[in-house]
């Protein structure tokens, strides 16, 4: 991702944000929709290499926060899940059986969590087409409020990173759609817990212990 120039990665933003496109001219304006979900892959440095045991980058820490300072703040505030991903060596592959859940198995759970929110939002009276993503914040603020627990761990983290108030709605979304994964009727600390640790990269996590 960082090897994009900042200004096409900026113009990501907007459609992230409400999932249309909008070009505006002297007297046109035109909006076109852009509703996408975006996965993306990035290194952790320009050597690619930064946090392997027993590496050091040639430039220094420099290597990695100025490769991972190409992508602005707004922008990540606007990805959701973070998920650091450490290299695979020949060793890790030699003698390795695959012991995960089939792509089949997690494909039921996936369609049987949109049905979930199918039908909650047709109950609604929202348009059925939406999901937890696309949900507007107050209705997200509603359909998943929190146990006592969960809330009490929302809070303290949220004072702990400084979530915006965008971060705060997209970690309801997120927590939402974990319990809908789970079968659950109800957002829990499990699902807040989950989807916390989801926003925040290694790097942050790193940076908010110091
Ligand atoms: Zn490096």
């Amino acid at each position: 991702m960082p090897e994009f120039s900042p200004q096409v990665l900026d113009a990501l933003r907007q459609p992230l944000e409400n999932g249309e496109c909008v070009i505006a001219r002297v007297n046109h304006r035109v909006s076109y929709p852009a509703a996408f979900q975006l996965v993306a892959a990035m290194n952790p440095c320009r050597c690619g290499m930064a946090g392997e045991p027993g590496h050091t980058c040639a430039r220094g820490p420099r290597c990695a926060a100025d490769y991972q300072a190409r992508i602005s703040g707004p922008l990540m505030d606007r990805i959701d899940i973070r998920i650091d991903v450490p290299a695979v060596s020949a060793m890790d592959l030699i003698g390795a059986s695959a012991t995960g859940e089939t792509s089949a198995t997690v494909a039921r759970r996936v369609a049987s969590a949109r049905e979930a929110q199918r039908d909650r939002f047709a109950a609604l009276g929202e348009s059925p087409a939406t999901v937890n993503a696309r949900c507007s914040a107050n209705l997200i603020e509603k359909l998943a409020e929190p146990d006592a627990a969960g809330l009490a761990l929302l809070r303290e983290a949220a004072e702990k990173m400084q979530f915006s108030a965008r971060g705060y709605h997209r970690i309801l979304k997120v927590a939402r759609t974990i319990a809908d994964l789970d079968g659950k009727a109800n957002v829990g600390r499990v699902h807040i817990g989950e989807a916390i640790a989801y926003r925040i990269s290694a790097a942050e996590r790193i940076h908010t212990a110091a």
